[in-house]
């Protein structure tokens, strides 16, 4: 083997947001596989000389195979020096990178993995939104509701009250979404924000609620939904109210226990 084969996150669409490291090896690079979602701001830091390949999806339909895709980057990497491997926001997180890497290793082809921002964290800071708040939220889920060759939507057990939940894919089926989350305990009134396009020129962000989430008019592709406490502008108003009920029903037990011991 001749080549190295470079697994690289194009982060969310902005490029400045790409690392240093992934510009770097872009402007090397002999032969670049890419994605639907990277940008094409960030496919204009790809060398002159480079071959460009999409090997994306167009309207839900691939263009090649994840098998075409493993074989294309062991040849490749057998007669070219920098092979990159391009996948929008990080490639480690829903980008089947875990199948190449497989793939590379039983071919013996050296590889190095490139980071990138993830759309929950590109949106968030879209939003401007903090995922872990001290007063509301200690734990952030990345999950998706695709279904089918992604596996089961999500772990129920691990979401608690103070969960942020970053959904990605969500498609086109916000109502299915909130219907499964309030099924699965959470209250309806919990914040939600759809982003879309997060971090690019034409992002939107809309503030909603697991309740409303459902009659949301559907923002373009990509979009991502962050849920739980810190996904509203207020999170000191939420605080105040999660405070104010959780007194209350601990007023409640009081009156019930006092109650108790009367009898
Ligand atoms: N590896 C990617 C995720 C690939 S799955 C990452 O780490 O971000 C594709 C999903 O990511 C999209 O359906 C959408 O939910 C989300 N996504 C990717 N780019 C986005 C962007 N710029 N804004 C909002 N969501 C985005």
């Amino acid at each position: 083997m001749t080549g190295k084969v470079y697994l690289v996150g194009a982060g969310p669409g902005d490029p400045e947001l790409l690392t240093l490291k992934a510009a770097r090896i872009l402007a090397d690079a002999d032969v670049v596989l890419y994605d639907a979602l990277v940008s094409k701001e960030v496919l204009a830091l790809v060398s002159r000389d480079a071959q460009l390949i999409d090997v994306g999806k167009r309207a839900g339909k691939k263009l090649l195979t994840q098998e075409e895709i493993n074989s294309l980057l062991v040849n490749y990497a057998a007669k070219d020096r920098i092979v990159v491997r391009l996948k929008g926001g990080d490639p480690l997180l829903f980008g089947r990178a875990g199948e190449e890497i497989e793939v590379l290793r039983a071919a013996g082809v050296e590889f190095e993995i490139i980071p990138g921002i993830t759309a929950a964290i590109g949106a968030a800071a879209g939003a401007k939104i903090s995922l872990t708040d001290r007063r509301v939220a200690s734990q952030v889920l990345f999950t998706t509701f695709s279904r089918g060759e992604q596996g089961n939507w999500l772990n129920w057990a691990a979401v608690t009250a103070e969960t942020t939940i970053a959904i990605y894919m969500p498609g086109t089926h916000y109502g299915e979404v909130a219907e499964r989350l309030i099924e699965n305990g959470l209250s309806p009134e919990t914040p939600c924000v759809v982003v879309s396009q997060a971090t690019r020129a034409e992002q939107q962000v809309r503030w909603t609620s697991i309740a409303a989430l459902g009659s949301e008019a559907q923002l373009p592709a990509p979009s991502i939904l962050l849920v739980g406490r810190v996904a509203s502008q207020s999170v000191a108003e939420w605080d105040a109210r999660i405070n104010s009920e959780f007194l209350k029903s601990a007023e409640a037990n009081e009156v019930g226990l006092n109650a108790r011991k009367k009898n």
